[in-house]
């Protein structure tokens, strides 16, 4: 079946990214001045209607995402199921929109979904806490070979895959990358939290990625650390929340210097631990 071109929502997907992007430099880079993020965010917000932009504003307030894709019958936001007639409309275009039932997150047919396999947890699997709820050994990169932007992160996505993190690379791969020309990721201290929004199904997953020659990034320097982040629309929340935490983390050389020195994945998994052991709950 082809969707109808809706034109509403990829303007409201496009605004939800330009305010996800400044609500992310802020948490990473609290005094930057976001000049250009800002007059592009009103002109977008003016040209919805009133009643629209206020249940809109209401919804990113909460929670960062105020559009959901649909997955199979669900809500990608709250799970909720939807009805068929519901589920119909939304891949038809038959309505200009619909709202989630549960969440009243607005609804829409995604072209392609992001998805990402959703980790199995066994009985007796110990609790996981702090960073280790995001992360796992198996997703450090110690030595990144790549040397480009789009290098690093596709090795980054790759290592993912390989390890049965998420499905595919080529679509989370175009994600990451037409994030970051949104505005770069990349902050002071060599850090950058690349990072893919409303992906379907599991709950966020970090990979940290070192690259010790450094990588032009769009950062004030060359970008030896990436926090890769791969986030599903219901965790939304926790990602502001993981990046500020990190990026305090690791505010210091003295704090870096762990993960710049790694000459293992067992290395900089327990300097990744280390150091977020204070500020990761
Ligand atoms: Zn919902």
């Amino acid at each position: 079946m082809v969707r109808k071109e809706h034109h509403l929502i990829k303007h409201l997907i496009q605004l939800q990214d330009l305010i996800a992007a400044r609500a992310q430099q802020q948490a990473a880079h609290p005094k930057q001045k976001l000049v250009d993020l800002d007059k592009n965010i009103k002109i977008m917000s003016n040209e919805l209607s009133p009643e629209l932009k206020s249940h809109f504003t209401r919804l990113i307030q909460k929670s960062v995402e105020a559009l959901a894709p649909i997955t199979g019958d669900n809500c990608s936001g709250c799970g909720f199921a939807l009805t068929k007639t519901m589920v119909n409309n939304i891949n038809g275009g038959a309505i200009e929109m619909s709202r989630c039932p549960n969440c009243t997150r607005i609804l829409y047919a995604p072209d392609v979904p992001l998805t990402r396999n959703t980790p199995r947890r066994r009985w007796g699997d110990p609790i996981k806490r702090g960073i280790e709820r995001f992360t796992a050994p198996e997703l450090m990169l110690h030595k990144l070979k790549g040397s480009t932007d789009e290098e690093v992160l596709m090795e980054l996505c790759e290592n993912m895959r390989n390890e049965g993190y998420v499905k595919d690379c080529a679509d989370l791969h175009e994600a990451a990358m037409r994030r970051e020309a949104i505005i770069s990721t990349a902050v002071g201290g060599a850090m950058a939290f690349p990072h893919i929004r409303g992906v379907e199904g599991g709950g966020l997953t970090l990979s940290v990625g070192i690259s010790k020659k450094g990588i032009d990034f769009g950062g004030p320097t060359k970008t030896k650390i990436f926090f890769y982040m791969v986030i599903p629309t219901a965790a939304s929340a926790f990602y502001l929340k993981l990046l500020a935490d990190l990026t305090q983390s690791f505010a210091t050389a003295a704090s870096r210097e762990p993960l710049l020195k790694a000459k293992s994945q067992a290395d900089l998994w327990e300097a990744l631990i280390k150091g977020t052991r204070k500020m990761v709950k």
